[in-house]
């Protein structure tokens, strides 16, 4: 165990459900972090207590309110990802309904998502404004710091707040984050990454991080937070080489009892050509399809992916869709050959990809649609703005 880790260890003694609250007097938002869904991610929960400190000591003025909750409370005293299941993987509608029904198995998971499912409930039930639930990860190859959000249009004007880049497309691929479950509420819900589990300024990047998101929340006032510029400096600085925005289009999974090893030095956004080999999968040598950034390279046991394959987009696209979006576009693409309102889920569609196979998916993504599944050509796509397709 080395230093900074065993540091770490000494500041998550004593560690329960609720790291901090602050605020609950003053109208304004409700600012709901969590930390440590991985257990192997300590650091979001350390910054997450530098600031409720701070916030205390200094006295200062809080709007609506601010809860800080620790997510895997058994796997982060065992420093391990998860014990049975990955515990950011499991917030899929159905799934929630289990838990809360007590239908789900028993297990460390059950658990833990059970209290959280209580605590995040309340937050959102005592709310007397916006609800912001930001969640707090660390990887395990080298990274800069950045963004990860659903492309709802508030999800995305608050995320380009950060300065830091913004990464689309990552719910597409893992399904059940909390951050995909709190978007699909009608809520902001975000996801921030702060550098490699073991580095030290994985800590101060979320510290950043977190007093940026209560001042963009409007829960704290800028002038109030000590040192505001210095951490907007730290987080330009730390990803300045970074496309702003980048999406995830492409996967590697791994099943469970596959043996899965990247191959070593890479660092997160690194720019791979097509044909480079990036991996041993199962014995078997794995390379890139195409040039892209590889994303969230794996190198720990746990976990589902081993890669993920970006690309930078031009922030143009971002200000045209927003464009089509406002215009109400959306609501009138089941006009275009090949599309039709899905028969079963409100504002979803159903694409034949042998007739609109020219425009889907990047049409959809544009007129902000997320794509739900592939099912030889029915493609289904679901509109992110207006609420959970129930
Ligand atoms: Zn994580």
């Amino acid at each position: 165990m080395n230093a900074v880790n065993e540091s770490s260890r000494l500041e998550l003694e004593d560690l329960r459900r609720e790291v901090g609250h602050a605020g609950g007097w003053a109208p304004g938002p409700t600012v709901v972090f969590v930390a440590g869904l991985h257990g192997n991610e300590p650091a979001g929960v350390i910054a997450l207590r530098r600031v409720f400190r701070d916030l205390e000591k200094r006295q200062i003025a809080v709007r609506g309110e601010v809860v800080g909750l620790a997510g895997h409370l058994e796997a982060l005293a065992r420093n391990q990802r998860y014990l049975e299941r990955d515990l950011n993987r499991v917030w899929s509608r159905r799934r929630v309904e289990e838990v809360e029904s007590g239908q789900a198995p028993d297990g460390p998971e059950t658990r833990e998502q059970t209290d959280l499912l209580v605590r995040i409930r309340r937050a959102i039930e005592h709310a007397r404004g916006e609800v912001n639930v930001i969640d707090l990860h660390t990887a395990s190859a080298d990274t800069p710091p950045f963004v990860i959000l659903g492309d709802t249009l508030r999800n995305r004007e608050f995320g380009r707040g950060f300065p830091m880049p913004v990464v689309l497309g990552l719910e597409e691929h893992i399904l059940g984050t909390l951050m995909e479950w709190v978007t699909g509420l009608g809520h902001l819900g975000l996801a921030i990454e702060a550098g490699r589990h073991e580095d030290p300024r994985s800590v101060d990047r979320h510290e950043a991080a977190i007093w940026i998101s209560l001042v963009l929340s409007n829960a704290v006032s800028s002038s109030d937070v000590p040192d505001f510029a210095g951490h907007l400096h730290r987080l330009e600085r730390a990803s300045s080489e970074i496309p702003s925005l980048v999406e995830v289009f492409h996967r590697h999974a791994i099943d469970s009892g596959e043996t899965f090893v990247m191959r070593p030095g890479f660092k997160n956004f690194d720019r791979v050509r097509a044909g480079a080999p990036l991996a041993t999968h199962d014995g078997r040598e794995v390379t890139a399809e195409r040039d892209a950034r590889i994303f969230l390279p794996l190198y720990q046991k746990q976990g589902q992916e081993g890669y993920f394959l970006a690309r930078p987009v031009d922030p143009v696209w971002l200000a045209v869709s927003a464009f089509v979006r406002r215009l109400g576009l959306p609501r009138i693409v089941h006009w275009l050959p090949g599309v039709a309102r899905h028969p079963e889920l409100r504002n979803a569609l159903v694409v034949n990809t042998r007739i609109a196979r020219f425009f889907a998916p990047k049409l959809f993504h544009l007129l902000g649609y997320r794509l739900e599944s592939l099912e030889g050509r029915k493609l289904t796509v679901r509109e992110r703005d207006r609420g959970p397709a129930v």
